[in-house]
């Protein structure tokens, strides 16, 4: 009860997104109990938690709910202003048809470029750069896992302090490879995304495999075409026994570690960088502060000539007349129509849409639903043309802001950005969570400074200075862009590479199991 007590002496404040909305969330700590007087606003009914929507006029049952002035859904029951708007007194509205929708109508017309930023980075002969140098060893069937495992922390302690320029070494271990329909269509998916991680940026051109040697998923059906590769196959007869294997993927990995080791950090235009953005454990703040100080950088990068990606397609899906609005081109709008429609099928195949989505630690986060969850996960995005879209697992083509369809789950959208060329991961959190990649490093932004207070050594940056007012979204913005070039730089390094954080890849596959 001290709870109350330190909120009731604490100033109210509460955040409006736009002037049409009929709620306002809480911003205090510990919420604000009844009889709280809102500034220029009604008297609270009840309590209601940090977070969460306070009524800010009467809204009858079956009245629209605004927040983003987007109907997030209709009031259940008569709601008096001063009440708390929950997921329990909300309808959700249904999602919007993919008709008719809006082509390109609305590409925004952006500031001048921003010339002159650069990051130290690892260029490929292909043009490419990476953030990081690292010894990456592909695999292509779950049964090599152990093994490749084993022969990881071998490396890393026996050879590497050898090669002081290479950063880590990892193995891409996955479920995939075996015991799955790999000639069906949706196949390719979960196929050319281990193929195009194999060229991630960060693994420095060349590619190691290590094949088991019976496995569906055959290393030229991984890697086809004239692309070089050492491969080495477990099931070789020249392997007699567990040692004989370990030191052949040393032998290899050794001639990787001493081409990787020649490479060197040169000055490139903050064009070269590829950043993939995301949301995980989001609260309500997540489109109040941690987003939209993404969005304000997002649109830095594109005006810095870089790559960025946003994703996750049940979280644009309620949102996706102002993507196809702001498409560059008609083409780009109807890819984008293209992929979530194809999402819409494969939810349903499954029983299952969009609103499948939301967690219980979101609504505790006052996200009544996916609706209020999307117009808050779209903010990243910023204002830029969406300059195009990329399939799951498929690598970025084209610079500017892109539509990374992939699903929401943090680990396969990662998983997917990855694919599709990332070399710097962004990910926002209101509820915390320790997520982290090898191959790439994850910056994380609390959206509240509760959390960045409590997770000290887990969050790289704490955007609740948004909701107290301590720093404007444009401030955080471009502390992000700053952030981005130091990290890729190498001249920071991010709490999780620091603990080394890694979470497994996980492939999104869609394709029957056998
Ligand atoms: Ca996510």
């Amino acid at each position: 009860m001290i709870a109350s007590i330190t909120t009731s002496h604490e100033t109210p404040r509460v955040i409006r997104m736009h002037a049409a909305d009929n709620v306002a969330i809480v911003v205090n700590d510990l919420g604000l109990p009844a009889g709280t007087e809102l500034p220029d606003g009604p008297v609270l009914l009840e309590h209601v938690p940090q977070g969460h929507k306070v009524a800010l006029t009467d809204i009858a049952k079956g009245a629209a709910v605004r927040r983003y002035d987007v109907i997030i859904g209709h009031a259940a029951a008569d709601l008096a202003a001063g009440s708390w708007v929950n997921e329990r007194r909300l309808v959700m509205p249904p999602a919007p048809g993919l008709e008719g929708l809006p082509l390109a109508t609305h590409p925004a017309v952006m500031d001048a470029p921003l010339d002159g930023y650069t990051f130290e980075g690892f260029r490929n002969a292909d043009g490419s750069v990476g953030t990081r140098n690292l010894l990456a060893i592909t695999t292509t069937v779950q049964c090599v896992s152990g093994v490749v495992e084993h022969a990881v922390r071998r490396i890393r302690a026996e050879l590497l302090p050898k090669y002081p320029n290479v950063d880590d070494v990892l193995g891409i271990e996955h479920i995939y490879g075996c015991g799955v329909a790999i000639d069906v269509p949706d196949a390719e998916i979960p196929i050319r995304t281990l193929r195009n991680i194999a060229r991630n940026p960060n693994f420095g051109g060349g590619t190691m495999v290590v094949s088991l040697g019976c496995e569906k998923l055959q290393p030229e059906r991984l890697l086809p075409g004239p692309s070089a590769y050492d491969l080495v196959t477990l099931q070789d007869p020249a392997h007699v026994g567990f040692e004989a294997m370990i030191t052949s993927i040393m032998t290899t990995a050794e001639q990787h570690l001493a081409r990787l080791d020649r490479r060197r950090r040169e000055t490139c235009p903050a064009s070269d960088l590829v950043v993939g953005m995301q949301c995980g454990g989001s609260d309500a703040f997540s489109g109040v502060t941690a987003n939209p100080a993404l969005g304000f950088a997002s649109d830095l990068l594109v005006r810095a000539g870089a790559t960025v990606m946003f994703s996750e397609n049940t979280e644009v899906r309620d949102g996706i007349a102002q993507l196809t609005a702001r498409a560059a081109t008609p083409d780009v709008a109807r890819a984008i129509i293209e992929e979530l429609g194809w999402y819409d099928r494969y939810l349903a195949r499954g029983q299952a849409d969009r609103s499948a989505n939301t967690t219980p630690g979101n609504k505790k986060g006052g996200l009544s639903n996916i609706v209020e969850k999307a117009m808050g996960s779209i903010v990243k995005s910023g204002s830029a043309p969406i300059a195009g879209v990329v399939r799951p697992g498929e690598r970025a083509k084209v610079k500017g802001l892109l539509y990374a369809a992939t699903p929401a789950s943090d680990f396969v959208c990662g998983t997917l950005q990855l694919a599709a060329g990332m070399t710097l991961h962004v990910f926002t959190t209101g509820r915390g969570t320790p997520y982290g990649l090898a191959a790439v490093p994850v910056i994380k932004v609390a959206t509240r400074t509760d959390l960045a207070r409590r997770w000290h050594d887990l969050m790289d940056v704490d955007a609740g200075r948004i909701a107290t007012g301590e720093a404007s979204i444009a401030d955080l913005g471009w502390e992000m862009f700053h952030t981005y070039l130091d990290v890729a730089s190498g001249r920071r390094r991010t709490c999780a590479e620091r603990l080394r954080l890694h979470n497994s890849l996980a492939l999104f596959n869609p394709a029957p199991i056998t």
